[in-house]
């Protein structure tokens, strides 16, 4: 069996690629994750005992210490998860964007090749080094554009998109200066289980639960494609698969929603899954001051991994946010974790009173 090693994998999309990976075979794993705030070592417990998992506590930027694992594990594929995702954090603390998104993914890279120039020939030929990227690097569209394709020129405008914008620029440039045989995805807004909830589904479900107000920017009418985190697992395997090396694959879940709307869907599954006796959830809705900057809409073309690869999402919104409701109704001990205090005081930090 192939051993990937994956970076970033104790994070929301990582964890559910790795227990996919292990549940399908796919592969064995080397994870290597820094374990910040976002990440929860508890959404991998069922691999304790798996002795194709392996976590290594540590960060994408240490040169020595990737060196030194790539040496050891010798992995056919390197998957880099590994980020710094909240855009809201982003313009508030900027640096550690640059240092994980761009610095990290440098060093990872720098790795990378050294580990590569050593491989045989064979070897190198079925190595394949993907990146794992977002929508949000083309910018914003207006209402009558036409969804983001691969060759939708870069026009990131926070912290966040510029950074993973520059990290897609340092991979594409790793392939054609050195040959490195990488892989970009760049994919549109995930949701399902293990999310941390400070992003707007999670967050929206477990304010809701707890009866708090359920803050939207602005009026609500910003408008992002949402995938199921599944389909998006499948797509990256599918990339590593067959995709075209040196490429880019857009993946979305063709379901573009206002938050509004994302926000009144989840509150109309609440009142049926968990009604409370007094009130309708939607009452707890509250418009806050605008994101600076905040993109108005996002929109993917998954023409051509549809074409070249034959994906296409499984997952219907309705049906996936079903799901993801469900889930984090029942997983009270996961949800309770990742309540930490360093979420409570972000969340106080950046919501309370606007
Ligand atoms: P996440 O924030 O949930 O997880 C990120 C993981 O990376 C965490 O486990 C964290 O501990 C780890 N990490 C951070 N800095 C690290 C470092 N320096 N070294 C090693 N590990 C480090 O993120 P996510 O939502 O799972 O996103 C994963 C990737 O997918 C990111 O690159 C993100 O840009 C991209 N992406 C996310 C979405 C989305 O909707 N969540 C959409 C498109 C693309």
């Amino acid at each position: 069996m192939k051993t990937y090693l994956i970076t970033g994998g104790s994070g929301f999309i990582g964890s559910n690629f790795v227990l996919k990976a292990r549940e399908e075979q796919w592969a064995n794993i080397i994870n290597l994750d820094q374990l910040t705030y976002a990440s929860n070592p508890n959404s991998l417990n069922t691999l304790k005992n798996d002795p194709g998992y392996q976590l290594i506590h540590g960060n994408i930027g240490d040169l020595e210490l990737v060196s030194s694992i790539l040496l050891r594990h010798r992995p056919d594929v390197i998957l880099n998860f590994a980020a710094e995702s909240h855009v809201d954090r982003s313009i508030v603390e900027p640096e550690a964007f640059i240092q994980t998104n761009i610095l990290g993914t440098f060093r990872l890279l720098e790795a990378t090749r050294s580990y590569w120039d050593e491989l045989s020939p064979e070897d190198q030929i079925a190595f394949r080094f993907l990146h794992v990227s977002t929508d949000e690097v083309y910018g914003s569209l207006g209402p009558e554009d036409a969804p983001f394709c691969e060759t939708t020129p870069y026009a990131p405008n926070s912290p966040y998109s510029a950074s993973k914008a520059a990290s897609d620029h340092l991979v594409r440039a790793y392939h054609h200066t050195y040959g490195i045989p990488t892989l970009t995805t760049n994919c549109s807004n995930n949701y399902g289980p293990y999310q941390f909830p400070e992003k707007l589904i999670p967050l929206t479900i477990l304010s809701a639960l707890e009866g708090k107000p359920l803050p939207i920017y602005g009026d609500g009418q910003n408008i992002r494609d949402w995938l199921y985190v599944e389909d998006h697992c499948n797509a990256i395997y599918q990339v590593i698969q067959q995709g075209n090396i040196g490429e880019t694959y857009n993946i979305g879940g063709l379901n573009e929603k206002t938050n509004l709307s994302v926000v009144e869907s989840i509150c109309a599954l609440l009142d049926e899954l968990a009604p409370k006796s007094d009130i309708k959830h939607s009452s707890l809705i509250t418009f806050v001051t605008d994101r600076p900057g905040h993109d108005k809409r996002y929109a993917i073309d998954c023409k051509k991994i549809h074409a070249e690869l034959g994906w296409k999402p499984k997952e219907s919104f309705d049906s996936g946010l079903l799901k993801t409701v469900k889930w984090y109704l029942k997983n009270v001990d996961w949800v309770k974790q990742a309540q930490s205090d360093d979420y409570h005081d972000w969340i106080h930090d950046n919501y309370s009173g606007r």
